[in-house]
């Protein structure tokens, strides 16, 4: 049992380098497994986002996140969490996913795509970025439809389709419309999620009053073509003529993998995964959550901002127990 890890971490996201940060602090071994790079979520966020977050907010290791904006950006973020993970010399393992973990005699045994480790405790911080919720409609599988938003440059002088009401879509909606697409935007609802970021809300409320942004409320996708688009509205089926599709409607944990491992999901909406939340462990024993993907469906409900402090929980328990035991 020379290989004994004492925590072994799912997910180089900014919680799992938290945690690998809080347990090599307090001297306990570790290893972050990651399957894509390093901080692979923000790696695939939009080329020019910019967090809602100020950057102290977004700060692990009680190390300064230095940013000239307001809010940070995509790639300042990238750069200070992979500053972090340097300066931590933290064992991160990238490229290397994990594929399902058994506990053998109170041991988890975690196979990956390249290896198999023993851990004494696991923390699973696989967020939620992951799997898009699908709008579940017929030509959903074209490849003009697209549940990623990337860069807004590709869509010039296209006709764009963008669903949803939220940050992504409302951010996605008004780039690519600088970038002189015609853009229809599909609501659910009646208005602009309010949880727009208060800076962007009376941009795209300008360019819906101005006519610049065709907006359908109180409605939904029918059917995808492979030049049209046909839209659910209160006044009945519309078709409007389309190229792209960016479909923003939100992405979910991976429950499958979570089931497979043991970790109890109660059936009914939002499907949070069981955990005790002063110590963050599951209902398998020295098995941890942290980060976004405690939240199950409820993908509003934690960010980096509130959920740093898992890190702190989850390696206090593990002492703790250690000095019980
Ligand atoms: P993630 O960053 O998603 O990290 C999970 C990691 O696990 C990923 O790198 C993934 O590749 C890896 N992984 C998954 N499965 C496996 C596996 N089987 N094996 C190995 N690795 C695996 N929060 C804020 O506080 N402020 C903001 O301004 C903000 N803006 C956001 C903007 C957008 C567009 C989105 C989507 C989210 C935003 N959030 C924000 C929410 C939240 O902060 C992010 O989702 C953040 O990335 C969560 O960190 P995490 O470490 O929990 O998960």
């Amino acid at each position: 049992m020379d290989n004994l890890i004492d925590v072994l971490i799912v997910g180089a996201g900014p919680i799992g380098i938290a945690c690998g940060i809080e347990a090599k602090k307090n001297k306990l071994s570790h290893i972050i497994i990651e399957k894509g790079c390093l901080t692979n979520s923000l790696y695939n966020y939009p080329i020019n986002m910019t967090f809602f977050s100020t950057s102290e907010r977004l700060e692990i290791g009680d190390t300064p996140f230095v940013s000239t904006n307001p809010k940070p950006k995509r790639a300042e973020a990238l750069e200070y969490y992979r500053r972090i993970e340097s300066k931590f010399d933290l064992k991160t393992h990238l490229f290397e996913e994990v594929l399902t973990i058994n506990k053998i005699e109170g041991t988890f045994q975690v196979i990956t795509s390249k290896s198999v480790y023993s851990a004494k405790n696991v923390i699973i911080a696989t967020g939620f970025y992951d799997i898009p919720m699908y709008l579940g409609v017929p030509g959903e599988d074209l490849e003009k439809v697209r549940h990623y938003y990337n860069d807004p440059h590709y869509y010039a002088n296209q006709k764009v389709v963008v669903v949803g009401a939220s940050n992504s879509s409302i951010d996605a909606a008004l780039e690519v419309y600088r970038k002189g697409a015609e853009v229809s935007l599909i609501i659910r609802g009646k208005e602009v999620s309010p949880r727009v970021k208060y800076w962007v809300r009376p941009d795209i409320e300008n360019r819906i009053a101005n006519g610049e942004i065709n907006v359908y409320y109180k409605s939904n996708i029918k059917q995808i073509t492979e030049h049209e688009v046909q839209i659910e509205t209160p006044k009945g089926l519309v078709s409007i003529e389309n190229d792209f599709v960016l479909a923003l409607t939100g992405y979910r944990p991976n429950f499958e993998f979570l089931e497979k491992i043991g970790i109890d999901i109660p059936k009914e909406s939002p499907c949070i995964p069981r955990h005790n939340p002063e110590t963050m462990e599951t209902n398998i024993e020295n098995l941890y959550l942290a980060g976004v993907v405690c939240g199950g469906l409820n993908t509003h409900l934690w960010f980096i901002e509130n959920s740093r402090i898992h890190a702190q929980l989850i390696i206090n328990n593990i002492l703790k127990k250690e000095l019980d035991s």
